[in-house]
C-alpha cells in the first residue's frame, strides 16, 4: 500500500490510483479540499504497485539540455484568449491534425477543474487559458494509454508533478506521446475555489455562466479575473484586486506539497514547458505588447520537433536560460509557505471570502504605505520626464 507518511510528500498525482489493478484506491478530499489516496484494506492485495508508480517515491533525475525561447503565437485572436504567448493552442492542434488526442484542464458544469481529453479543435477553447486550481486527474492516465496503445499520438498536459505521475504510470516511453508542462506556482485548494465561486454567485444572486482567469481586457502584465453571470452580468478584477487571486499569490491556500515541490527544474520529464515570460520588457522590450509573451522551454527531441512545425506561425527569439529564469524563479524554487495558511484553512468557514483574504492576506501598514508613496513618485516622475532622463542617465 501507499507509503506516504506527510502530506507533504503526496502531490495526489493520481498514479497509484489509476494504476491500482483490484481498484481499491479511492482519491478523496481531506479537510483542506486536497485530494489524498486512500485505500480499501479489505481488497488490497498488497501487490506494491502504488509504491512503484509514485513519482516521489521513485523520483528520477533526469539531466537534459533545455533551449529557452521567448514566442508569441501571431494569431492574435488565440493570443488574447490564451493566458500568455499562446503556445499550447498550437501545438494542440498540430497533434489534433495527426489524428491525435490532447488532455488539458478545463471546467465542468458546476465550474470545478478537471483533466479531460478532446478530440477536435473546435473543444481546443475548454483547455485554452489557466485555471488556477489543482485539476482531478480521475482516469486521464488509464484514457490516455488506452489512446497510446492504439497508436494515435497523446498530447498530455499538466502541471510537472501530474507529468511525473503520468510517465510514472506508463513505465514506459511511448514515441507517440508528448508531454506538455507549465512553469507552477502552486496549486489552489478545490475548496476554496469552490467558496469563492460560492461567494461570487451569492453577490449576484446569478449562476455562472463563464470564468476566465487570465483576461487580458486590462493587459496581460495587469491581468484580470472575470466571471459572467446569467442575465450577461459580468464581474471583473484585475490580479491584485481579486480576492482569490489575492490568497493564491500570498501562498495561503496552495497544496501542502506546493511548498517543497519535487519538480521544479531546469531538467524536466516533460517534451516542452510552458510559462509567462515575465521580464521580457528588460529581456527582449521589442517582443512586449502586453499581449502575452511565451516563455518556453525546449526539453527533449519530440519538443523540438514539435516546435519546428509550428515555427511559420509564431514569432520566436532564442534566449538565455538562466536570464529568463531570473524574472521567474517559480521555474526552480518552490514559493514560501504562509505562515497564516493553517489560521485561514481553519477559518474557511467562519467568514465570508472577502473578509476571509482582507483577515489573512492583506499587506501590513508599512507594506502598504511603502508601495503607495512608491506609486505616487512613479507618478510624479512620470509627469515630469524625470523618469525617462533618469533611465537614460542610468542606462536601463
Ligand atoms: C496552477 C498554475 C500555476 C502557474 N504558475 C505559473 C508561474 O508561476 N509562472 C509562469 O510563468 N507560468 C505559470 N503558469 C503557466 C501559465 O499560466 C500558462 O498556463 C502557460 O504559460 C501556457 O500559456 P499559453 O498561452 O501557451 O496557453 P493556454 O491556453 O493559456 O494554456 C493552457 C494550458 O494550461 C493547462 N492548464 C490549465 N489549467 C491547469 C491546471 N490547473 N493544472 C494543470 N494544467 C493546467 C491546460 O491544460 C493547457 O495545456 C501556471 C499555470 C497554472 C495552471
Amino acid at each position: 500500500m501507499v507509503k506516504m507518511i506527510n502530506k507533504k510528500d503526496c502531490t495526489g498525482c493520481h498514479a497509484c490510483y489509476n494504476i491500482c489493478p483490484q481498484n481499491c484506491i479511492s482519491m478523496q478530499s481531506d479537510n483542506e479540499g486536497f485530494r489524498y489516496p486512500i485505500i480499501d484494506m479489505d481488497k488490497c492485495i498488497d501487490c506494491g504497485l502504488c509504491d512503484r508508480v509514485c513519482p516521489v517515491l521513485n523520483l528520477e533525475k533526469i539531466q537534459n539540455k533545455p533551449h529557452a525561447y521567448a514566442c508569441i503565437n501571431k494569431d492574435e485572436t488565440i493570443r488574447i484568449k490564451s493566458s500568455s504567448g499562446g503556445i499550447f493552442t498550437l501545438v494542440a492542434e498540430i497533434v489534433i491534425d495527426n489524428g491525435g488526442v490532447v488532455f488539458g484542464v478545463g471546467f465542468n458544469e458546476n465550474f470545478e477543474v478537471e483533466h479531460r481529453y478532446i478530440e477536435t479543435k473546435e473543444e481546443l477553447e475548454k483547455l485554452r487559458g489557466s485555471k488556477y486550481v489543482q485539476s482531478r486527474i480521475g482516469d486521464t492516465f488509464k484514457q490516455a494509454k488506452t489512446f497510446l496503445r492504439q497508436g494515435r499520438k497523446v498530447l498530455f498536459t499538466g502541471t510537472p508533478c501530474q507529468i511525473g505521475g503520468l510517465k510514472s504510470y506508463l513505465g514506459q516511453i511511448y514515441d507517440n506521446l508528448i508531454c506538455i508542462d507549465i512553469v507552477c506556482h502552486g496549486v489552489p485548494s478545490p475548496d476554496v475555489w469552490h467558496k469563492y465561486i460560492e461567494y461570487r454567485e451569492e453577490k449576484v444572486g446569478l449562476p455562472t455562466q463563464r470564468i476566465a482567469f487570465r483576461s487580458k481586457n486590462e493587459g496581460w502584465k495587469r491581468f484580470s479575473v472575470s466571471f459572467l453571470f446569467k442575465n450577461n452580468i459580468e464581474y471583473q478584477k484585475t490580479l491584485d484586486k481579486d480576492y482569490f487571486m489575492k490568497a493564491f499569490l500570498k501562498n495561503i491556500c496552495l497544496r501542502p506539497s506546493c511548498y517543497e515541490c519535487n519538480f521544479k527544474s531546469l531538467n524536466r520529464q516533460s517534451d516542452i514547458t510552458l510559462a509567462d515570460f515575465w521580464g521580457i520588457w528588460n529581456v527582449l522590450p521589442e517582443m512586449d505588447d502586453d499581449k502575452g509573451t511565451s516563455l518556453i522551454f525546449v526539453n527533449s527531441d519530440i519538443g523540438k520537433s514539435m516546435i519546428k512545425q509550428i515555427r511559420h506561425k509564431i514569432i520566436y527569439k532564442e534566449v538565455n536560460i538562466e536570464e529568463a529564469v531570473k524574472y521567474n524563479s517559480a521555474a526552480i524554487k518552490s514559493v514560501a509557505y504562509n505562515t497564516k495558511r493553517v489560521d485561514f484553512f481553519n477559518h474557511l468557514n467562519d467568514y465570508s471570502f472577502d473578509r476571509l483574504v482582507m483577515k489573512y492576506c492583506s499587506d501590513k501598514l508599512l507594506i502598504r504605505l511603502k508601495r503607495k508613496v512608491k506609486f505616487i513618485v512613479r507618478v510624479i516622475l512620470i509627469k515630469t520626464g524625470l523618469l525617462r532622463i533618469a533611465k537614460v542617465i542610468l542606462g536601463k
